[in-house]
């Protein structure tokens, strides 16, 4: 049997042609709104949290204009979403000498991965402001992705995962966010990621919680869009990167844990976590 004329790895799992995610920081009680509409919705979010200003009275905090969640709520209300670091306490990092900023991570990463039960990852930088000196450490604290205040099209994959601009914030000045999603979707033949990040108390200050609906539903329910989380975003980018095709492009191995597809002169393929896929038609069941 003949070997395949072209092996390639397209972006997103399943072939799906654009990638949606979005954030949301500080953990105040507004996400429960956000988390309800998008499990309706179908729309992933990564929330970022303080868990130093998280309240710790075990049991769900009263709804407020800057009201912060309760430590109890927060596995359960996220469930199915992503839980990422935003420091313990907000500060800016840049005024900080290097222990503090080691600790403000490790503390916040330690106290939430006791919460939710899976290693955390992920951060937004609080107030948006970094620099080299930080993008450094975080590297070596573990921190995979780090999301910045900025914005950039196309947003990914970024030059520094560790300074990762967004493609737009919710409430961007020009185009709205259904206007921009609208262009990538009906413009994007090589697929794009699509990423908007806000905080929930800019629905509640500005009394325009129907912006919920109106930002973020357009984005919802196309089935050749991915909807995912920011660290899932960036886990599959890197295990895309090391799937390895044989030169005769008969086989192809996975060495990472995540499925990732393949289209094979074409055809859409899938490659298991930890397998040697044959490559040649006749041969695959
Ligand atoms: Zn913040």
């Amino acid at each position: 049997m003949k070997a395949p004329r072209r092996i390639e790895i397209p972006s997103f799992p399943k072939n799906k042609r654009v990638a949606v995610t979005t954030s949301f920081d500080d953990g105040h009680t507004h996400d429960r709104r956000i988390v309800g509409a998008f499990n309706e919705w179908g729309l992933k979010g990564t929330f970022n949290l303080n868990s130093g200003l998280l309240r710790r009275e075990g049991t769900p905090s009263p709804d407020g204009a800057r009201s912060y969640l309760d430590a109890s709520e927060v596995a359960d209300l996220y469930r199915g979403h992503e839980v990422a670091i935003h420091t313990a306490t907000h500060p800016h990092l840049p005024r900080l000498d290097a222990s503090q900023i080691a600790l403000e991570v490790l503390e916040d990463r330690k106290a939430l991965e006791d919460l939710v039960g899976y290693p955390v990852r992920g951060m937004a930088y609080p107030y948006g402001t970094y620099d080299q000196r930080t993008i450094d450490l975080l590297r070596s604290l573990g921190i995979v992705y780090c999301r910045t205040c900025e914005n950039a099209e196309p947003c990914f994959p970024p030059k520094d995962p560790l300074a990762w601009p967004a493609t737009a914030h919710q409430y961007a000045a020009g185009p709205s966010v259904p206007e921009r999603f609208q262009h990538l979707y009906d413009n994007s033949r090589r697929g794009g990621v699509f990423f908007i990040w806000g905080h929930g108390f800019e629905f509640h200050d500005r009394n325009d919680w129907e912006a919920l609906e109106r930002i973020y539903r357009p984005l919802s329910g196309k089935p050749d869009v991915w909807y995912c989380t920011n660290i899932e975003l960036c886990d599959y980018e890197d295990a895309r990167k090391r799937l390895v095709i044989a030169a005769n492009r008969r086989t192809a191995f996975n060495p990472s844990g995540l499925a990732i597809t393949i289209l094979v002169d074409g055809v859409v393929m899938e490659v298991p976590p930890g397998a040697t896929r044959s490559l040649i038609s006749s041969e695959n069941t």
